[in-house]
C-alpha cells in the first residue's frame, strides 16, 4: 500500500513539474511569452545575457528554436524551460543570420537536433566565427571593465536609460569576455534555399529566405494559420538595427515581402513583441536614414565631425543608439557605390 502510495504522488509531481505554464518559468535573461497554444517568444531582459529574442514553437510532434541567444547557458535554461513546459522533442534550432548572438547556443542541443541556416549563413559562421572570437578575446575584457566600474560606481537613479544602458552591455561583455573558453562553434547542416516546410499535426511552419538584408543572408520563420512572423534582425523595435552588414535595397524589398503575409502578432530580433506595424517603422527608419545621407551629400557635409550624426527626435529614445554613426556612415557609402557603379 505504501509503495503505490509513493507511486501515486511522485506521478502527480511529475506531471505537475511536466506540464508547468510559461507564466510560472522565470529567467533572469529572457522573459518568455505565451504567443499561443505551444508559441512562445523568450524576449531578452535588461542585466540578462540572452541579447537577442528567441521563438519557439512546438508543431505537435516536435519542437524548433529559432535562434539560440550569444550565451550558451542561457540556452540551456531555455531548454530547460521547453521540458518543464512539457512541450514536443526539440529538433530542429534555426540560426536566422549569422551573427553571434543568434548562434552561440547551437552547441547545447543534442547530435539528433539539426541546426538550419542558409548555405550562406553556415558559410559567413565558419568564416567570420574565429575572427569574431579571436577579436573579443583580445577587446572584450576591457570593455567589461569599463562597464563594471560604471556599474559599481553608479550612484544616481536606477530607472533612468543612463543605468539601463549599464545593465545592457555589461552582460554583454561579460559573455564576450568568456566566448574563447566557452563556445564550440557547431555549424548549421540543414539548409533553406528559398522555403522549408516543417508541418506537424497542430501547426504550419515555413521557414522563408530571399537572402540578403541585415546581413547577406537572412531566414524568417511564418506560421501562417496563427498569422505570426519571427523577424530575426530584419526587424528591431525601439532599438536601433545594425545596417551595415546588409544591404537597404534588399532589406526594404524582404520588408515588402513581410508586408504581404498575414500577421497578428510579430517577434523582432531585438526588442518587445509588436502587431504588423512594425514592419513599417522598420521601412520608415531605413528611408530616413537614406534621406539623411542624401542630405550629408547634397549639402557636402564632412563626415569626419560627430555632430553630423546627430540621431533624429523620432529615434531619440531607441536603445543601441551607438549604431546610427555606423549606419548613416554605411548608407552615404552605399549612395555614393550606387553613383559610381
Ligand atoms: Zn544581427
Amino acid at each position: 500500500m505504501k509503495s503505490i502510495l509513493i507511486v501515486f504522488f511522485a506521478s502527480i509531481l511529475f506531471n505537475s513539474c511536466k506540464n508547468r505554464p510559461a507564466d510560472q518559468i522565470k529567467s533572469d535573461n529572457f522573459e518568455l511569452v505565451e504567443l499561443g497554444d505551444g508559441i512562445y517568444g523568450c524576449i531578452h531582459k535588461f542585466g540578462g545575457k540572452a541579447i537577442c529574442n528567441v521563438g519557439i514553437v512546438d508543431n505537435g510532434k516536435e519542437t524548433l528554436i529559432f535562434d539560440s541567444f550569444l550565451s550558451p547557458d542561457v540556452t540551456e535554461e531555455l531548454l530547460n524551460a521547453v521540458k518543464e513546459m512539457g512541450l514536443s522533442p526539440v529538433k530542429y534550432v534555426v540560426n536566422s543570420h549569422f551573427h553571434n548572438d543568434h548562434i552561440r547556443g547551437n552547441q547545447v542541443f543534442s547530435k539528433d537536433v539539426k541546426i538550419i541556416s542558409t548555405r550562406r549563413t553556415k558559410e559567413l559562421i565558419e568564416e567570420e566565427e574565429p575572427l569574431q572570437i579571436a577579436y573579443e578575446k583580445e577587446n572584450a575584457p576591457a570593455r567589461l571593465f569599463y562597464y563594471d566600474s560604471l556599474y559599481n560606481s553608479f550612484v544616481g537613479d536606477k530607472q533612468s536609460r543612463e543605468y539601463k544602458q549599464i545593465l545592457m552591455w555589461r552582460p554583454y561583455y561579460e559573455t564576450l569576455s568568456n566566448s574563447h573558453i566557452e563556445v564550440k562553434t557547431q555549424l548549421p547542416n540543414l539548409f533553406v534555399d528559398s522555403l522549408l516546410n516543417l508541418n506537424g499535426p497542430n501547426r504550419k511552419i515555413q521557414l522563408i529566405s530571399k537572402g540578403e538584408g541585415h546581413t547577406p543572408s537572412d531566414l524568417i520563420m511564418y506560421l501562417p494559420d496563427d498569422r505570426i512572423l519571427f523577424t530575426g534582425d530584419l526587424i528591431f523595435n525601439k532599438c536601433h538595427p545594425y545596417v551595415a552588414h546588409g544591404n537597404i535595397s534588399k532589406w526594404k524589398a524582404w520588408l515588402d515581402f513581410m508586408n504581404s503575409l498575414e500577421v497578428s502578432n510579430l517577434m523582432p530580433g531585438h526588442g518587445q513583441i509588436g502587431p504588423k506595424e512594425l514592419i513599417d517603422k522598420m521601412k520608415d527608419y531605413l528611408l530616413d536614414l537614406e534621406s539623411s545621407a542624401e542630405d550629408l551629400v547634397k549639402n557636402n557635409v564632412p563626415l569626419e565631425k560627430p555632430e553630423n550624426f546627430l540621431i533624429p527626435d523620432k529615434y531619440k529614445d531607441w536603445w543601441f543608439d551607438r549604431f546610427y554613426e555606423y549606419n548613416l556612415r554605411f548608407a552615404f557609402e552605399s549612395l555614393n557605390t550606387k553613383k559610381t557603379k
